[in-house]
């Protein structure tokens, strides 16, 4: 396939109130119509890493304030807000952060989520850095799979990413184990920056298609306020797909199920797939039913959130489970984010909460 046009993948038109059906089944509708299906829990807002789009050195440094550890909700307290956020409608969960791993005895937590009745998905994000040591156990405790974030092969350019001087290898000796723990199929997360790691697009595709790992290539985002991000330094989705099918020819496959974030295409050799995650090209809000919990219990109802709302005060309080759903379903009600579509008519920048802290 070469035409740019066959290319485009087929996108779920966004929704306006008025043209869409309720839609049946547990759980609270927001303005838009969304459902909350997918809850990100972010465990720790601390990272081993100093990825530059995500946790710049000069801002998050020796002096920077990490929560207290009495601010970080306890595993007792995730599993039953996450047993709650179930019971209306939450089918997966992602577990993130900043690095999860780095939270202790994480797999206790995950022991305490995969017991939760009607959860479907449990899943974690990882930079892949202690992922050798610790995929058996997290396997043994009931995680179904994980995403590892590598953003280049080049061991320079990722060393130089990372900003920690992490190599390469050891990145994809945690792939590995997490693929023979039975954690697979393992994703592979690579934000892409122009200039910095667009040159590793191609390498990452092709190594990854032959380990038949699916490689998830995204837009460099504005998150948090800290990245300094600027448009020049999005390579859009639409060219990496073309950058690859030149190469290893592709075509568009079918959304798994509403609200998937990837746009995903196959290799027409029937060697595997890769998706693109265009936030910032293609916005995908019309379908978004996401919701994230900092590590410090405040739900966000978009990743641009200016404010979070407070979970950990409530359950601190004494609040019952009932109350605490009335929360839940107040606040998913009134929920009318779509940032990523309004983006490009803004003409102001809006502070952000960051990335590390909610989770990706
Ligand atoms: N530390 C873990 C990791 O890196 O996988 C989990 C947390 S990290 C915030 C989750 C995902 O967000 C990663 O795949 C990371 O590459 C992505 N991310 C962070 N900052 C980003 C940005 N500015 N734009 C796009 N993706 C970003
Ligand atoms: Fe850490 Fe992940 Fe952010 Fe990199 S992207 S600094 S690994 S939280
Ligand atoms: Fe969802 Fe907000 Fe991202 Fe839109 S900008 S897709 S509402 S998280």
């Amino acid at each position: 396939m070469s035409e740019d046009a066959e290319l485009t993948p087929p996108t779920a038109p966004s929704i306006r109130p008025a043209d869409r059906p309720e839609r049946r089944g547990r759980g609270t509708l927001d303005t838009l119509n969304r459902p909350l299906r997918d809850l990100r829990i972010s465990v720790t807002d601390r990272c081993n890493f100093r990825c530059t789009y995500c946790m710049p050195k000069e801002v998050f440094g020796r002096d920077f304030q990490f929560l207290a550890r009495t601010e970080i909700l306890t595993f007792e307290e995730l599993t039953r807000l996450a047993r709650i956020f179930v019971a209306h409608g939450v089918g997966k969960i992602r577990i993130t952060g900043g690095e999860p791993l780095l939270r202790h005895d994480l797999e206790k937590l995950i022991a305490m989520l995969a017991g939760i009745d009607g959860l479907k998905d449990l899943t974690l994000t990882t930079n892949g850095s202690l992922l050798k040591s610790k995929a058996r156990a997290l396997k043994r405790a009931g995680l179904q799979r994980v995403t590892v974030s590598l953003d280049s092969l080049d061991d320079d350019v990722f060393r130089a990413m990372n900003d920690v001087d992490f190599p390469v290898g050891r990145v994809l000796e945690g792939i590995e184990a997490a693929a023979e723990a039975g954690l697979g199929p393992v994703k592979v997360n690579m934000v892409v920056k122009k200039g910095v790691n667009d040159q590793s697009v191609l390498d990452m595709a092709r190594y990854f298609r032959e380990g038949g790992q699916t490689v998830r290539f995204i837009e460099y985002m504005d998150v948090g306020s800290s990245n300094g991000w600027r448009l020049d330094d999005v390579v859009p989705a639409a060219a990496i797909v073309r950058m690859i099918n030149a190469e290893m020819p592709l075509e568009p496959v079918d959304p798994d199920y509403r609200g998937e974030v990837a746009n995903r295409y196959r290799y027409v050799d029937g060697s595997g797939e890769i998706g693109v995650i265009a936030s910032v090209t293609q916005p995908f809000c019309g379908d978004c039913t996401r919701a994230r919990l900092s590590a410090d219990g405040k739900l966000f109802t978009c990743l641009f959130a200016t404010r979070g709302h407070d979970f950990r005060a409530p359950l601190r309080a004494g609040k019952t489970d009932e109350e605490i759903a009335e929360l839940l379903r107040s606040i998913w009600g009134a929920r009318e984010d779509r940032y990523s579509e309004l983006r490009s008519a803004a003409t102001t920048d809006l502070p952000k909460v960051e990335m590390s802290y909610i989770g990706g």
